[in-house]
């Protein structure tokens, strides 16, 4: 058993109620260790240390905080495998995946917020003919909240608090209760890189005590949130009230939209990758595929060969392209949408079975799933599944698939394969998304906003926007 702690004031502690939750590995199905259910008494403690850590390190050079978050990406680094199997084993992942996207990606959180920090600059404003100059101070906010999801569990986490603690502020952050290894991990190379104790502060818990004690806090006062919309759309209505700042990065419903003119092979390539990795579980999936009518048939039979071809299998495997879903709930509500596919007559043209892995069978696989749909309507196609499914529909013109994928309540991310330049400017115009990749899925630069409009979430988070999220902006104005 591997039992989990908070991190408060750089130290590691039990809950203080003394009140636990199991720990499942989603590759076995069996209770692995146990973590804290924090309550209001724990969140308190960490704000505490939060709040005293913050006169010094909110005064700290750029330069020093810079030195100490590069320092925790090269840690990371240095524990690569360690972290990778770590999260393997909580979320299901295989570690082929945790190895090159979500640890990396995590390390390069920081040192790319580290860096930032030290070109971030604020405005300043001559106001001619009166006299007078206007700057713009760019001020830490205090202590701020940062809550994070299961399916990218570091990646995720860090991608809140790098920026946080690069601005000056320090954080009371949770990950979620699913996923909690890698951000306990955390707090050591946090130790080990020099990290001031309570500049950040990890409590563990369950979203409805541990998550609404952070939300309600009165005095912390941002809250940077990724998670489900319905999530979302609840904290929105306890902070709003009292005033906090507010990011909210919240769940899609992607468009892939396949064009007769596209790079074939290419996107063939890529859609296998933006239906299924991470077994389907990225917000970023393209999760309803529109093919032209003109080659529709040819990538249908492809595209199923192709997934055919995907060995769903323990997540140590070398040769596993589709892990373990992340938990026992999670799994039941993504056959629950399977079955509701089969009442909306849609057709199952490969997948759509539970897997047994041998000597792994209270584990919980998936077949990946793709479903023919006759209809952009039906529920497979406007409502997040976040698992191994995806639709497939054949259109006509530009104008019915631009339609088809804005109806939708979601508005996060959105993939065109096409070589046709004026239809590219045409389209990404007019697509209702935060982010839309052009032959391509899923290629980041950190320096690009990231955020979705529409019930996909508020505010961006991203390169500087993150830095403007987590600073609070203050206008002085000097009569010479
Ligand atoms: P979730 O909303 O259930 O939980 C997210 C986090 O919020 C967890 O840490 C949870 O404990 C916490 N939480 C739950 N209730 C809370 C409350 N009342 N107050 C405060 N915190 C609370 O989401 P999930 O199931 O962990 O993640 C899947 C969802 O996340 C999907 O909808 C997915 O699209 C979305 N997501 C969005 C992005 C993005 O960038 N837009 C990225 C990844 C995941």
């Amino acid at each position: 058993m591997l039992n989990i702690q908070n991190y408060i004031n750089g130290t590691f502690q039990d809950p203080i109620k003394d009140n636990w939750i199991d720990n499942y590995n989603p590759s076995n199905g069996e209770v692995y260790g146990q973590i804290p259910n924090s309550h209001i008494e724990d969140v308190e403690q960490a704000y505490q240390g939060a709040k005293s850590a913050f006169k010094l390190w909110s005064k700290t050079t750029l330069e020093e905080r810079s030195r100490i978050l590069i320092k925790i990406s090269e840690l990371l680094e240095e524990n690569l495998q360690r972290f990778a199997e770590a999260e393997s084993k909580d979320n299901g992942k295989p570690v082929s995946l945790a190895k090159s996207i979500d640890i990396p990606r995590a390390a390069s959180n920081f040192r790319f917020f580290g860096n930032a920090i030290t070109q971030f600059a604020s405005e300043s404003h001559e106001s001619v003919g009166q006299s007078a100059i206007n700057y713009t101070l760019r001020q830490p906010i205090g202590v701020v909240g940062c809550i994070s999801p299961w399916n990218l569990p570091l990646y995720l986490f860090t991608w809140k608090i790098a920026p946080a603690l690069a601005a000056g502020n320090c954080v009371v952050a949770k990950p979620s209760e699913v996923t909690p290894m890698t951000a306990f991990l955390l707090g050591e190379i946090c130790n080990e890189a020099g990290l001031p104790k309570g500049v950040l502060n990890i409590v563990h818990g369950l979203g409805t005590s541990t998550g609404q004690a952070i939300v309600e806090h009165p005095d912390i006062k941002a809250i940077s949130f990724t998670g489900g919309t319905a999530t979302g759309a609840h904290i929105a209505k306890v902070a709003a009230p009292m005033f906090k700042k507010l990011s909210l990065e919240l769940g899609g419903k992607n468009p892939n939209i396949i064009f007769a003119d596209c790079d074939y092979d290419d996107m063939l390539n890529t859609t296998v990758r933006s239906s299924f990795a991470n077994q389907g579980q990225i917000c970023l999936c393209g999760s309803r595929i529109f093919v032209e009518k003109s080659i529709y048939d040819k990538f249908k039979t492809d595209f199923v060969n192709k997934i055919k071809a995907l060995n769903v299998g323990h997540p140590s495997n070398a040769d596993t392209n589709i892990g373990a879903l992340v938990s026992k709930p999670h799994l039941e509500k993504v056959k629950a949408y399977i079955n509701i596919a089969q009442g909306e007559n849609g057709t199952i043209l490969c997948g759509g079975n539970e897997v047994t892995v041998h000597g792994y069978e209270n584990g919980y696989y998936l077949e990946p799933t793709v479903i023919e749909v006759p209809t952009d309507e039906c529920r497979v196609n406007q409502e997040e599944i976040f698992g191994p499914v995806v639709t497939i529909m054949p259109f006509e013109s530009e104008e019915d698939v631009l339609k088809m994928a804005n109806k939708v309540k979601y508005g996060l991310s959105a993939t065109l394969w096409t070589n046709n330049l004026n239809r590219t400017m045409r389209m990404s115009n007019q697509l209702q998304a935060g982010i839309v990749w052009v032959n391509t899925w899923m290629m980041r630069d950190l320096r690009t906003p990231f955020g979705g409009v529409k019930a996909s979430g508020v505010g961006r988070e991203g390169g500087f926007e993150a830095l403007r999220f987590f600073t609070e902006p203050k206008n002085v104005c000097i009569k010479y």
